[in-house]
């Protein structure tokens, strides 16, 4: 007999082998003996009531012997002779982009401005150590893309756009641990991210698909509305039919480059602020109602919203046991985000904590037109970079100080490895984005025990939460409305927000490229 059963346990009951037999022989009313196996399909944590919960549901096989899944086969094909695709871009969006088309029969070729996983290593322990950030190989540029030394959090809400549980049987292919299968909120890790996407390029390159690093898309070739090939600075032409534009939200270059040549991109709305690091232990205090975190609980995390003077205040990309990174594409700039190893073992947490800013904002800094949204994120980004002092310090204040309109005195350890610098963090943000986020922290206080406190720090600026720009496309063929066999593709042409929702959105190109290749053959 096969019984789908849900059940809710300990966190040390659901840690331990013998326990969760017994649990699951109890709920299926049968002795233990007669339980041959099981699969879990879902784990998630439930810390609703004073006692945390694991949740688990599972299909289990009673008298008779267990199913055992069929292997997941990627379908890939040699494509050394088949036509080809370019991709621009080897995040998440264009590695994923190119295991389709190797799917489809088609030879992918990815440029990529960045370097490859480790070389890229060097620049990011420049950028953490020295200050120094190189504009072609950063946390947003190279290999991977954003993805590579991101957090590697792989939930998402754009289930209806694609198959997700595809995507992340990928990531298990290509070495991601099996429990991100059925975790409610899985989670790869910043350490073991750069293995998996090596590991998709020598597959990509076993296929006869080509990988190019260090090769920068330059200028788009057309004839009148239809693409013919694409030209890098470094001089290569490759002429083709069909380019997926896959290049992420930091590619200013980019964005300049289509505006400039008449290609219609579209100011976008988005959210701007600052980090927010407390020690973890506070929030594992709040979210367990404990005084110690249980050693088989995770370290917490949190989810807050509010309203404030009609704008959208939110936390997003929560790491817990995380760190906080220098993230800016360009000298002279300041940007942070957040990420964590798989263990999540660091003392902070730290969560993007953002404001939503629209058109109304950039105008009121005289930005106008298809880039006024970039302009503004820049400028930010800029008085940022000068009030942190250099080298990639940060500007930060406690968080009740920045309530209160006071600089902090003294300023707590805090994860971001090039440094902290006290200031009024109201004269570095801009008017609309601090009083929001100012009322928000006292709602998150009152929302959250323990979440107002001075132990916590903002660190600015959070400002690459996703495109400020849209790059509009044709909803059925995915082909710009302007421009044939141009398909704008994931985070940086505004479809996509996050690792999986790219690797769909990559997906999904391939597959309108492919349906153009065929049409014209
Ligand atoms: C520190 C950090 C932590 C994050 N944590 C998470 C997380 O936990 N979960 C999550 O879902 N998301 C996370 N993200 C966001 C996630 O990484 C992005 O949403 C995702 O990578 C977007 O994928 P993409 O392929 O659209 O673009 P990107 O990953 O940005 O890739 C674009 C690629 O295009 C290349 N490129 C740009 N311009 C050119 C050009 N002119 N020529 C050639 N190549 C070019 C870039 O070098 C880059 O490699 C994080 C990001 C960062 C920086």
């Amino acid at each position: 007999m096969i019984k789908n059963i849900s059940i809710s346990l300990l966190p040390s009951q659901a840690a331990n082998a013998d326990d969760l037999k017994k649990a699951i022989a109890d709920e299926c009313a049968v002795g233990a003996n007669r339980i041959s196996g099981f699969e879990i399909q879902k784990k998630s944590i439930d810390a609703r009531a004073r006692q945390p919960k694991v949740l688990i549901a599972a299909q289990v096989f009673i008298d008779e012997a267990i199913i055992p899944k069929p292997a997941f086969d990627p379908d890939l094909q040699n494509v050394a002779s088949a036509p080809p695709v370019v991709i621009v871009g080897a995040g998440p969006a264009g590695l994923f982009a190119a295991l389709r088309l190797i799917v489809l029969g088609i030879k992918p070729i990815v440029i990529e401005r960045g370097k490859d996983v480790r070389s890229r290593r060097r620049d990011l322990a420049a950028l953490n150590k020295e200050g120094v950030v190189n504009p072609e190989s950063n946390y947003c540029f190279g290999e991977g893309g954003a993805g590579t030394y991101s957090d590697g959090k792989l939930y998402t809400r754009s289930t209806k756009r694609g198959d997700v549980g595809k995507i992340l049987q990928l990531f298990h292919h290509f070495g991601a641990d099996e429990n991100i299968l059925f975790q409610a909120h899985p989670h790869i890790g910043t350490n073991k991210l750069p293995h998996i996407i090596t590991a998709i390029r020598e597959q990509i390159i076993a296929c006869g698909g080509e990988v190019l690093f260090n090769t920068k898309l330059k200028d788009l070739l057309l004839d009148g509305d239809t693409v013919k090939g694409i030209e890098t600075s470094e001089g290569i032409k490759i002429q083709c039919t069909a380019v997926i534009l896959a290049t992420g939200h930091s590619a200013r270059d980019i964005f300049t480059l289509l505006h400039h040549k008449k290609i219609l991109v579209e100011c976008k709305p988005f959210a701007l602020g600052v980090r927010i690091e407390h020690p973890q232990i506070l929030i594992d205090q709040a979210q367990y109602h404990c005084t110690s975190r249980d050693i088989f609980l995770p370290p917490a995390s949190y989810s807050l919203v509010a309203q404030e003077y009609g704008r959208g205040v939110f936390s997003f990309c929560m790491c817990p046991g995380g760190i906080i990174a220098p993230a800016a594409t360009a000298p002279g700039e300041l940007v942070v985000n957040g990420w964590s190893p798989s263990k999540r073992n660091n003392a902070f947490a730290n969560s993007g904590t953002v404001v939503a800013v629209d058109e109304k904002d950039f105008a009121a800094y005289k930005f106008y037109g298809p880039l006024a949204a970039m302009h503004y994120q820049q400028m930010v980004e800029q008085k940022s970079f000068a009030a942190g002092g250099g080298k990639l310090m940060a500007p930060a204040q406690r968080l009740v100080d920045f309530t209160n309109n006071k600089i902090s005195g003294t300023l707590p350890e805090c994860s971001y490895i090039p440094g902290l610098n006290s200031v009024s963090l109201k004269e570095v943000l801009p008017a609309e984005v601090s009083i929001a986020l100012q009322s928000a922290m006292v709602d998150f206080g009152k929302k959250m025990k323990g979440y107002y406190t001075n132990e916590a720090v903002m660190v600015a600026t959070e400002s690459r939460t996703s495109s400020p720009v849209r790059i509009p496309r044709d909803k059925d063929t995915l082909q710009h409305i302007q421009i044939k066999g141009l398909f704008p593709c994931a985070e940086g042409a505004g479809y996509a927000g996050g690792i999986i929702s790219a690797a769909i959105d990559g997906e999904r190109c391939a597959d309108a490229a492919v349906a153009v290749l065929k049409k014209k053959s």
